[in-house]
Order: structure tokens, then C-alpha cells, then sequence
């Protein structure tokens, strides 16, 4: 299985170098060069395996011979041993036909570590057959960088330096951050927004000399291995309300393109998805273009759902590929358009665009209303995230096929916006209850490249 780049231009690549690699050199992103598909009995043969069975069998078509059959399964094992759930991911029903997907019982509570914990299992056994190190940079609105923290701290090889915008960051996903005691984990507090965060994060990769010389991986939501660990739980859910002989539709709260992605990459391995709906909070560039009016930024307004505060998405690169028939230089003009303000989308990857997504978006208004209401309404207590996918599957769901919505975190990761809204502040779970009580490490950085180069460079174990 080979890798490519969107925009054409960069070293095809094996899985394994595509995933430590992270952003291809042209500034493109990894793709499989062709999507391997399953066919209606395999999927079907799904049902009552493990989720690490259905992940080893999803996933391993992609994989090569980057890892043996045993050394994948023993990752896999891994991966999920730290889950608070026996199912990893379980299906709870809001109401008849509409189904919640409860991504948050990993070790940082927010669907991010399905992917992060593979990560790093995977990561850890390619550097040590390499007996190589490398130097990991996330940057993150919230989420990602928690998720990373927690699958990196105390690995040999690795050091782990997250960018988070300063006081943009619910307080519990800070802690999640500064709280780690490990000498390889290092939280960054840059001045700026999150946008600022992973453009900085594209400069550093842009930046050859320092890439190289500090090792540098990364692994944001472009990884290629963060989206495939994703595509997992679309099959094991659907599965789980009858698929392949049924289809399902899914509602996916969405940042950065990846999450909901991956469910297009289900998709195309052959998961009968009806509907799959593109959910944005008031930073809706992706409603925007996908109502057909381009794709420019604009100015990212702090939400209640902050890890979905983003303009420049960044995976959606990968759909603009497929959208413009695999052509890399489309892709590569688009995105230089971009730098200068925004595109519009041409006809035909409009039509294509159409075809493979709906989306609607979700005011701050109705994100908290939606909260109140679905607890009124279910019993069930979820995070801002969860109600903006909540609000816009309530709108586009159809009877007879199933809905499922993704539960991307925990609501104890969000209490402010959900004692507001329902007057209940979620407890942490009890294996992290003292998380308000550990000292905090962190250092304060501008919005500048080279002192965070700088700052990077100084701080990584030799
Ligand atoms: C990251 C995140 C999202 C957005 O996911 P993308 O893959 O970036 O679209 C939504 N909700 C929560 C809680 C997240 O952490």
C-alpha cells in the first residue's frame, strides 16, 4: 500500500513513513493511492466481534507490510486497554431512530484518543525497530493535545511539544496539559488563536532545516493513521444497527475535517452510509462552501464548542482531492488561493462535494438549548460539541434510516457551557478527579516562528 501526496508533488510513501512524515513536503496531505474496499459478507462478518477484531480487519488492508499481523493486534490491544467502556464505543439511544456514538471513554475523554492512543502504540514500536527519535509538535484547540500528552508521555523516543491558544482552552483540557509529570512532554501557551497555532505548525514543517534537524512529526488531524483509526467506529456502529443490510446516516460535529472524513473513507470502503452530515458551530466555513459559497476565511469567534473554533479546516484538503478527481494541482492552486483570502469551488467538485456531504450549522443559542432539551427529552447529559451535532441531525435526519450521532467528548470536559445550559455541572469521572488538584507546568510563548524553534530546540533530549 502506497501513500501520495493531495498536492501531487512530494515522495510516494509506505503507511509507516507517511505516519511518522505527518504533512508531505509539498505541504500536501497522505493519501492512500487507492482505498481498498470490503465486500457486503465481510462487513456483515463484523457483527459481535470486539472492536479491536473490527479494527484490526478494517484497518490492516491499509497497513501493508509496515507491521506483521501480531505486532498490529498487539498495538491494537494496547490502544484500547486504558478505555473506561468493555465496547470502546457504545451506541445509546436519544430517541426512536437517533442514536448517540459515545466517543469519550479513553483516558482524556474526547473521541481524539481513538486515534492518539493507536498513534502512539504505533509509533513506539516503528522508532524502536528504526532506533530512531523524533520530536512530535501538535497543535491543538483543545483536544489533540490532551489526547497526544496522554499517548506520548514517558514513551523513550519521543518528545511531545503542544501548541495551544492561551486562555482559549477550557480548564480542564489545560490541565489535561500542564499536568503530566514527564520530562518529555512540554505544553506551549502561544498568543494567538488556534488558527495561529497550526499555521505556525505548517511553517515549522515548511521550515526543512528545522524539520530535520529536530526530527520533527507530527500528529495532528492530518496524519493519515488519526484518520484511519477513525474510520473503525463508523463500521462497528452501523454494524451494530444493521448494517450492511441497512443503511445508517451519521452527524458528525466537525473542526478540522477529520473526524467526519474518516466517514467518508467508510464509505468508499463499501459501509452503506446514507446521509453523512457535516455539523459547524458559528465558525461555519464548512457550511459556508458546502452551501455553495466558497471557501473564504473569516475571523474565528470564540464558541462553547471550542475545539470546533476553526476557519482553515485543515483536512478538507482531502476532500477537495477526490472532489477535484484526484488532480494534485488543482489542489495545490486552491490552496495557494487560500493563503490569499479563500476560493471558490468549481461546478463539478461542487456536484461531487454534494453528493458525498450534507451540513448544516448551530448558533451558541441553540447549542445551549439543545443541551437542555436533550436531557429534558433523553435523560442523557452531553458536551456542547455533541448538541451542535445533535441540533443539525435533529434537522436532517429522514424516518427509516437510523441517525447516528457523534458524542466527540465527555461533558465533564466542558462543564461552564453545560451548567449553564442545564443548570448540572458534570462530575469528572472518578479516575480523574483529582485533576484540579496537580501542579500545573507550562510556558507562555509568543506568536512567533523562531522562538518557538528556538524554544523546541532547546528543550529536547539528546
Ligand atoms: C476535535 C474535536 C472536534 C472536531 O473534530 P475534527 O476531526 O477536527 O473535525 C469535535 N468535537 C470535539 C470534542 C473535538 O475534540
Amino acid at each position: 500500500m502506497k501513500y501520495v501526496s493531495t498536492r501531487g508533488q512530494a515522495p510516494v510513501l509506505s503507511f509507516e513513513e507517511a505516519m511518522l512524515t505527518g504533512l508531505a513536503r509539498d505541504g500536501g496531505l497522505y493519501l492512500p493511492e487507492t482505498i481498498p474496499t470490503l465486500t457486503a459478507e465481510e462487513i456483515a462478518a463484523f457483527e459481535g466481534l470486539s472492536y479491536e477484531e473490527v479494527a484490526f480487519r478494517v484497518m490492516r488492508p491499509f497497513i501493508g507490510d509496515s507491521f506483521t499481523d501480531d505486532e498490529f493486534r498487539d498495538i491494537i490491544a494496547k490502544a484500547y486497554a486504558g478505555f473506561g467502556h468493555i465496547a470502546r464505543a457504545p451506541l445509546v439511544e436519544l430517541a426512536p431512530g437517533h442514536f448517540l456514538l459515545e466517543l469519550f471513554h479513553g483516558p482524556t475523554l474526547a473521541f481524539k484518543d481513538f486515534a492518539m492512543q493507536l498513534i502512539g502504540q504505533l509509533f513506539e514500536v516503528a522508532l524502536k525497530r528504526r532506533g530512531e527519535r523524533v520530536t512530535i509538535v501538535g497543535a491543538t484547540s483543545g483536544d489533540t493535545g490532551s489526547a497526544a500528552i496522554e499517548a506520548f508521555r514517558g514513551l523513550e523516543n519521543v518528545d511531545v511539544f503542544i501548541l495551544f491558544p492561551h486562555g482559549r482552552v477550557s480548564e480542564v483540557q489545560r490541565r489535561q496539559m500542564t499536568t503530566p509529570a514527564d520530562a518529555n512532554v512540554h505544553a506551549l501557551a502561544l498568543d494567538g488563536d488556534f488558527d495561529d497555532c497550526q499555521a505556525r505548525l505548517k511553517d515549522m514543517f515548511n521550515d526543512f532545516d528545522f524539520r530535520d534537524g529536530v526530527k520533527l512529526a507530527g500528529v495532528n488531524s492530518i496524519n493519515w493513521a488519526r484518520v484511519l483509526a477513525q474510520v473503525v467506529y463508523y463500521f462497528t456502529s452501523a454494524v451494530a444497527l444493521g448494517a450492511p443490510h441497512r443503511k445508517v446516516s451519521f452527524t458528525v460535529p466537525t473542526g478540522n475535517f477529520g473526524d467526519i472524513f474518516a466517514g467518508y473513507i467508510a464509505r468508499r470502503m463499501g459501509l452503506p452510509i446514507d446521509r453523512l452530515v457535516v455539523a459547524t458551530n458559528q465558525n461555519d466555513i464548512l457550511h459556508r462552501c458546502l452551501s455553495g459559497q466558497g471557501y473564504f476565511k473569516g475571523e474565528t469567534i470564540p464558541s462553547i464548542s471550542p475545539s470546533m473554533d476553526i476557519q482553515v479546516s485543515s483536512n478538507f484538503e482531502r476532500a477537495l482531492y477526490y472532489a477535484y478527481d484526484q488532480d494534485g494541482s488543482a489542489v495545490a492552486q486552491l490552496m495557494d488561493e487560500l493563503k490569499a483570502g479563500g476560493f471558490n469551488v468549481s461546478q463539478g467538485a461542487m456536484q461531487a462535494l454534494a453528493e458525498a456531504f450534507l451540513s448544516g450549522r448551530a448558533s451558541e443559542e441553540e447549542t445551549l438549548t439543545t443541551i437542555a432539551s436533550t436531557l429534558k427529552q433523553s435523560g442523557e447529559l452531553i458536551c456542547p460539541h455533541t448538541a451542535v451535532g445533535v441540533k443539525v441531525a435533529e434537522e436532517t435526519r429522514v424516518i427509516g434510516t437510523p441517525m447516528i450521532t457523534l458524542a466527540t467528548a465527555h461533558p465533564a470536559k466542558f462543564p461552564d457551557a453545560v451548567e449553564k445550559a442545564s443548570g448540572i455541572r458534570p462530575p469528572l469521572p472518578q479516575r480523574m478527579a483529582d485533576l484540579y488538584d496537580r501542579p500545573e507546568r507550562v510556558t507562555r510563548i509568543a506568536n512567533d516562528l523562531g522562538a518557538i524553534e528556538e524554544h523546541i530546540k532547546g528543550h529536547i533530549a539528546r
